[in-house]
């Protein structure tokens, strides 16, 4: 089964919006096959948003991200790359479909509740940030 990450935005988590959005990527038919609540530091959103370093909203994307908690996710389903970011809608939550969950639960495009891997490159990548292999159910 194919696999993303991702995490729910500080945003969302002091919203109390978490349980709402699990539940929907559940009834989406994504299973949970691993997840864990973390704070990022500074450096550490840095490394992770690496390749939007030269942008010029990189400051601001490292210091929401890094602001609070967030709950981060490996997804597993068929497509889940793919599903994951038609479940999740376009960046900025003003421009997104109806029933996605950046419509429904984000604020702004920084602040859009949620993200999602891109690629299935940067999917692995990004699981191996969060987690290592004992922690994800296979
Ligand atoms: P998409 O690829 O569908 O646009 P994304 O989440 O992958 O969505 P990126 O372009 O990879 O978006 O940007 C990463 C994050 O940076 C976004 O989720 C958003 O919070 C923030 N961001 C993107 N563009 C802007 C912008 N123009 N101004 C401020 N923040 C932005
Ligand atoms: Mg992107």
């Amino acid at each position: 089964m194919e696999k993303t990450l991702a995490f729910i935005k500080p945003e969302a988590v002091c919203n109390n919006n978490s349980g709402k959005i699990i539940d929907s990527i559940e009834n989406a038919g994504f299973q949970v096959a691993a997840l864990k609540m973390v704070r990022l530091s500074v450096e550490q959103a840095q490394k992770f948003y690496e390749i939007h370093k030269e942008k010029a909203f990189f400051d601001d994307l490292v210091n929401n991200i890094s602001c609070g908690s967030i709950i981060a996710m490996v997804l597993a389903k068929e497509n889940a790359v793919d599903d994951f970011r038609k479940l999740m809608g376009a960046a900025n939550p003003a421009a997104a479909e109806e029933g996605t969950l950046r419509k429904l639960y984000g604020e702004s495009i920084e602040k859009n509740g949620i993200h999602g891997a891109d690629s299935l490159e940067n999917a692995n990548t990004e699981i191996g940030f969060f987690f290592n292999k004992l922690e994800i159910i296979e």
